[in-house]
């Protein structure tokens, strides 16, 4: 199983406009940024994003968390990425 079924992310129709909540379904706007890495794939410093609204926070951390992939939660401020937003593989 792939940890993308669980994520939206894959449409690039979303763009670059607001910053969605990267569960799937949710059209949430974003309040906070989830950076992990995959060991498997990623060279150690590499950080992807995943983006979270205050519901599913917890949940999508959670979920990279059980798979050892999870490295940090950072506020969303104002909607704004910070980083380059990654959610390909
Ligand atoms: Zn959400």
């Amino acid at each position: 199983m792939s940890i993308f079924d669980f994520a939206a992310g894959t449409d690039p129709t979303m763009g670059e406009s607001a910053a969605v909540c990267s569960r799937k379904a949710c059209r949430s706007q974003a309040s906070w940024q989830l950076l992990w890495n995959n060991p498997k794939i990623h060279t150690p410093e590499r950080r992807k994003t995943w983006l979270a609204c205050g519901d599913h926070r917890e949940w999508l951390q959670d979920y990279l968390q059980t798979r050892g992939l999870w490295k940090e939660t950072v506020p969303l401020e104002d909607g704004r990425v910070s980083g380059a937003l990654e959610q390909d593989s």
